[in-house]
């Protein structure tokens, strides 16, 4: 590491210098693609947190798929073949009613067909995409739930927002979105992971009150991953917590891993949370975490993220009394 003190100021920089290695054909190889099987191997490097590299013909791939991704995105803005949120229901589970569900985003890329979130969400939100995506899920989600309104359903639905969307004037364009539709803020709820929420300062904490402020409800995704402390945690405005598929996936393991859970239930309850199961795929895990008190499920046992007309038939069916599974 290369250390540059500037002894009066007290600024210290620190300047990690990447080694990484290309091989080329002279004459044969063009020099633009020279550069950026280099530049691919650095970043590579850099990912690894390795000060030394060399280009591999894997890691170059998923370089230029990430690229890709990027570089398509904004076309897939515009087009409505391509983006579609799908919905997945929040089951009460003592009364077995639906009371709010979540706006997950899919993307069917023309050429590489269907794109996982879990692949493009992570690569947008560290973008300048970031916010174009949300803003076009909110979007989508708030017509959502006007639609319903307009039958005379009180649907809720939370929209999965990234920590770096939490910016400057977050507040303003989200009352915006719901105005122009003439939705109330207490239809809509905000899932931010524990992990986004640990990294936050002080000026986010304050644009998340004004959120809660409005009405807006705030629900702490992936809960159990992020190891937070409570003393964090007690300081977010937050009404809801998620806990985590991983810790409910391991509930048939044994005692240990359900007294986990328990405690998880309990101690959100103290702290005034409630309480929902993600990824609820059988049903001795339901009636388990019924018993412990968890209020709401989701999860494959319920239904699967559903096509916006899929849902409606869900629900109606859920109103008329029976949560059958459509999974
Ligand atoms: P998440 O917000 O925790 O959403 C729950 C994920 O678990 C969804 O995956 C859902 O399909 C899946 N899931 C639900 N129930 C079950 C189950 O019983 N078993 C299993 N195995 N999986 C279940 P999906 O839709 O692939 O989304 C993955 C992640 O991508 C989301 O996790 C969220 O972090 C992110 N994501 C999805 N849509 C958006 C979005 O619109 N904006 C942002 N920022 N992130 C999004
Ligand atoms: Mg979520
Ligand atoms: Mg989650």
């Amino acid at each position: 590491m290369l250390e540059i003190e500037l002894v009066e100021s007290q600024i210290k920089y620190s300047v990690t210098p990447v080694c990484a290695m290309t091989g080329f054909e002279p004459g044969l190889s063009s020099p633009a693609d020279c550069l950026r099987s280099l530049s691919s191997a650095v970043q590579e490097t850099r990912a690894r947190e390795q000060n030394i590299g060399a280009f591999s013909d894997s890691h170059d791939l998923k370089y230029r798929r990430t690229f890709r991704l990027l570089n398509d995105f904004p076309a897939a803005l515009l087009d409505p073949e391509q983006l579609r949120i799908v919905l997945q229901p929040r089951v009460d589970l003592s009364s077995g009613e639906i009371r709010s569900a979540e706006a997950l985003l899919r993307w069917q890329h023309p050429r590489l067909g269907p794109i996982s979130p879990t692949e493009f969400v992570p690569i947008l939100e560290n973008s300048g995409l970031a916010w174009p995506m949300t803003r076009w899920v909110l979007d989508k989600a708030v017509r959502q739930l006007s639609a319903w309104r307009a039958q005379g359903f009180a649907m809720k639905l939370s929209v999965n927002f990234a920590a770096s969307n939490l910016k400057e004037d977050v507040v303003e364009e989200i009352l915006s979105v719901l105005a122009q539709h003439d939705v109330p803020c207490s239809l809509l709820e905000i899932e931010l992971t524990e992990g986004s929420l640990m990294q936050n300062s002080a000026q986010v904490l304050a644009k998340l009150d004004r959120l809660v402020e409005c009405g807006i409800g705030l629900a702490i995704d992936d809960f159990g991953t992020g190891y937070s402390s409570l003393s964090y945690l007690q300081r977010l405005p937050v009404s809801v917590v998620k806990i985590d598929q991983s810790f409910i996936r391991a509930l048939g393991d044994g005692s240990r891993e359900q007294k986990l859970v328990h405690s998880m239930i309990k101690l959100s309850h103290e702290m005034g949370y409630r309480v929902v199961a993600e990824g609820i795929e059988v049903p001795e895990a339901a009636e388990l975490l019924r018993v412990m008190g968890c209020d709401e499920g989701q999860g494959y046992l319920f239904a699967r993220p559903l096509e916006l007309e899929a849902f409606d038939h869900f629900y109606r069916k859920a109103i008329e009394g029976s949560v059958a599974s459509v999974a």
